[in-house]
């Protein structure tokens, strides 16, 4: 069975960026753009290699990688809240 849960994302600044499905347990590195159960931020529109901003405050949330041929976006630890479960 596939275990996990749906967690918000916000930004440092209190913004709700996303609402996502992680599976497992750990810290969030890595968020990817299919499993974003909200999108505040149009992820699902941007580039690869691009780095969408937070929409609040405009400061970087990281990184959109292509990692095993799906768009993802790695978080930018200092601008995002950490997130543990
Ligand atoms: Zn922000």
């Amino acid at each position: 069975m596939r275990t996990g849960k749906i967690i918000d994302i916000h930004c440092k600044c209190g913004y709700l960026l996303f609402r996502y499905f992680k599976a497992g347990k750990g810290r969030l590195i890595k968020v990817l753009i299919s499993r974003l159960s909200e999108d505040n931020v149009g992820l699902s529109k941007v580039e690869t290699h691009s780095r969408p901003l937070c929409p609040e405050c405009q400061k970087e949330i990281g990184i959109i990688m292509m990692i095993h041929g799906e768009p993802a976006l790695k978080l930018n630890q200092g601008t995002i809240k950490s997130v543990r479960i």
